[in-house]
């Protein structure tokens, strides 16, 4: 029977992150995915890395995330001096933009609970925006510029974090399910999978959407909120950082690429692109920017985010089960918070571990 010390179960930017962070302590470490790794969520996100532009209420993941995406410019150098993968990493800051009153009044709240966390604004009315954003439609009323948000590329962030992991010598494994967690007097001893048994002292659930099967243990539900994505191309310039406004947004990429999101469909776990969908995403993006309906159709996709039925993100160990953790329900966010994610839970199978040892 093969064995590992830790056992990752999900490739996506979670298990990778996490596998990445591990591998720096020495461990025999197995990252296992059902398909290929960084082809669910990860592989469909816009990658913005929105602190400012995504926390509407002050909640304990607020400091989290900022703290994640701090480890951001580092990360970038790392994997790309490792990998020679680019993960994209602009921080360019990020408009939060308001047709309304209704919306600028939301823009100033959020902007005036996160200043007291040190986050930086600029205050901006429509002559201001246009002065910065020329092709913004001169309907708007004004917004904020977050200059501390930025973004990454999506893919290459995971796929960078996955081969910088297997260059420490974590084991990837594809197309291997994951169908049980088995235990003995609440010690994970091993996992049961397609493949066979694989025996482990210490087993971490990153399987975004699809982890309810293996999280009964923690009694948290996942399910899934879909979310469609077109991208375009224009061969001119339409903005230079990403626009946010009601959950809508449009994120300019490297090479003349705009990508346009995002429907919210909760429980819907087919991957279709739907008429509506693209017609949804389109009209807010043809209301924030009128002359994108020069641009080019490139392509659309959509995936599934993992979205916890409290409201959060779990990423912790288990509280009775010695080794077994999850890192699950991250999301609209689990590209800000795959940094700090691999951070934590690298952090406590240290100390885990550290105890063990020491009685
Ligand atoms: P996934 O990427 O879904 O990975 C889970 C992996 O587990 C999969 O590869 C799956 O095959 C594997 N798996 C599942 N079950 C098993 C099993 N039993 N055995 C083995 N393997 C298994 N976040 C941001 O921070 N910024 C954004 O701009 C952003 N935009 C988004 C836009 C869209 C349209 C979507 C859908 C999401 C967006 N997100 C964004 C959210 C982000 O993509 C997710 O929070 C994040 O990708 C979740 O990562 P994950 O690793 O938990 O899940």
């Amino acid at each position: 029977m093969k064995s590992y010390d830790v056992v990752i179960v999900g490739g996506g930017v979670i298990g990778s992150s996490i596998a990445y962070h591990l591998a720096q302590q020495n461990l025999r470490i197995a990252l296992i995915d059902k398909g290929e790794i960084g082809r669910e969520a990860s592989a469909a996100a816009a990658g913005l890395l929105g602190v400012q532009a995504e926390w509407t209420s002050d909640d304990p993941f607020f400091e989290i995330a900022q703290r994640s995406r701090k480890l951001f410019p580092q990360l970038a150098e790392t994997i790309r001096h490792m990998t020679g993968i680019d993960i994209g990493y602009e921080q360019k800051g990020i408009y939060r933009v308001a047709f309304n009153e209704a919306e600028m009044a939301n823009i100033i709240t959020i902007k005036e609970w996160q200043s007291a966390y040190g986050e930086r604004f600029d205050m901006l009315n429509t002559r201001q925006l246009l002065q910065r954003e020329k092709q913004l439609n001169t309907s708007l009323i004004g917004g904020v510029f977050c200059q501390d948000d930025g973004h990454v590329l999506a893919p290459k962030l995971t796929q960078g974090l996955a081969l910088a992991a297997s260059y420490l010598q974590v084991e990837i494994i594809e197309y291997c399910e994951v169908l049980s967690i088995l235990k003995k007097e609440r010690q994970v001893t091993a996992i049961h999978t397609t493949l066979g048994n694989i025996e482990t002292s210490h087993v971490v659930i990153a399987s975004g959407a699809f982890s309810n099967q293996l999280l009964r243990d923690f009694k948290i539900d996942v399910f899934p909120v879909k979310g469609e994505v077109i991208q375009l191309y224009s061969n001119e310039p339409m903005i230079t950082a990403p626009i946010f406004n009601e959950r809508f947004y449009i994120a300019p990429k490297r090479g003349g690429h705009y990508i346009l999101g995002s429907t919210m469909l909760e429980n819907d776990y087919s991957k279709d692109v739907t008429a509506g969908g693209i017609q949804q995403i389109l009209q807010h993006a043809f209301a924030l920017i009128p002359r994108l309906e020069k641009a080019t159709f490139k392509n659309h996709w959509s995936g599934l985010r993992p979205h916890c039925t409290n409201n959060q993100p779990f990423i912790d160990e288990h509280p009775s089960i010695k080794g077994l953790y999850a890192a699950i329900g991250h999301y609209r966010n689990g590209i800000l918070l795959s940094a700090v994610t691999g951070e934590l839970i690298a952090h406590k199978i240290k100390e885990a571990r550290e105890n063990e040892v020491n009685g």
